[in-house]
């Protein structure tokens, strides 16, 4: 519930159940918490629907800024997840999203807003001044059945994180490479290997070559990357 106040400003249960209510003392609040909770974007049940009313106006602009995989876990908790305790949003599952949308920020080429990408939307358009983003290439691996998407931006960082989702807290963050421009020709851009061992780069062609510390392979669709063991594909 935190989360969500946090992300729009707004109780999840005020809606209309609460704005019909004249006085607000325990008995409405245990209506309201207790008795008959409804999530107010309860895709199927609309009786605590927001308002029409400018007391609104706020959650209802900042609701659908919120990435589609961010309404998905909030829908959750506030639906199933209110009588099903099993059915709640874990803790690791909070961190995940978090993690992969940190791993989706852009900042619009007009207005410099940021933006988040998620991996449900095919384009993005900027809340703010609404001009098109051009999506960077993504680094995907997928490994023990989940996928991760890094977006390699021109100031995305390889972490360690993101070949191994199981890394303990005190390397998880640690830079293992970083997006470069090249020295001589700015519109040939690499992924630097910043780590200590070699990686092994394999072009679409089939060429393999290694990739020592603090040196670079160029980024190009279908690249595939092996980082300490773990694969990764650069993907348009
Ligand atoms: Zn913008």
């Amino acid at each position: 519930m935190l989360l969500f106040q946090l992300w729009v400003w707004h109780h999840p249960l005020h809606g209309e159940l609460e704005y019909r209510i004249r006085i607000w003392d325990i008995p409405a609040k245990r209506r309201v918490y207790g008795e008959t909770p409804v999530f107010v974007f309860d895709p199927q049940d609309r009786r605590n629907a927001l308002p029409n009313d400018s007391d609104y106006s706020t959650v209802a602009r900042r609701w659908p800024l919120c990435p589609p995989s961010l309404q998905a876990l909030f829908t959750k908790t506030f639906t199933t997840g209110l009588k099903e305790p099993a059915s709640r949003v874990t803790e690791g599952e909070w961190q995940t999203l978090f993690r992969q949308l940190k791993d989706g920020v852009l900042n619009c080429g007009g207005c410099q807003a940021v933006n988040l990408w998620d991996a449900t939307t095919s384009s993005l358009e900027c809340w703010h001044c609404h001009q098109l983003i051009g999506l960077p290439p993504k680094l995907v691996r997928s490994r023990h059945g989940r996928t991760h998407i890094l977006l390699l931006s021109r100031t995305a960082k390889l972490r360690q994180r993101h070949v191994d989702p199981f890394a303990s807290d005190d390397v998880a963050e640690t830079i293992i490479g970083e997006v470069t421009q090249h020295p001589t020709n700015p519109s040939i851009w690499g992924l630097r290997n910043l780590s200590s061992t070699r990686w092994v780069a394999t072009s679409p062609d089939g060429t393999v070559k290694e990739v020592p510390p603090q040196k670079a392979t160029s980024l190009e669709a279908g690249l595939k990357l092996n980082v300490a063991g773990v694969a990764a594909e650069v993907q348009p």
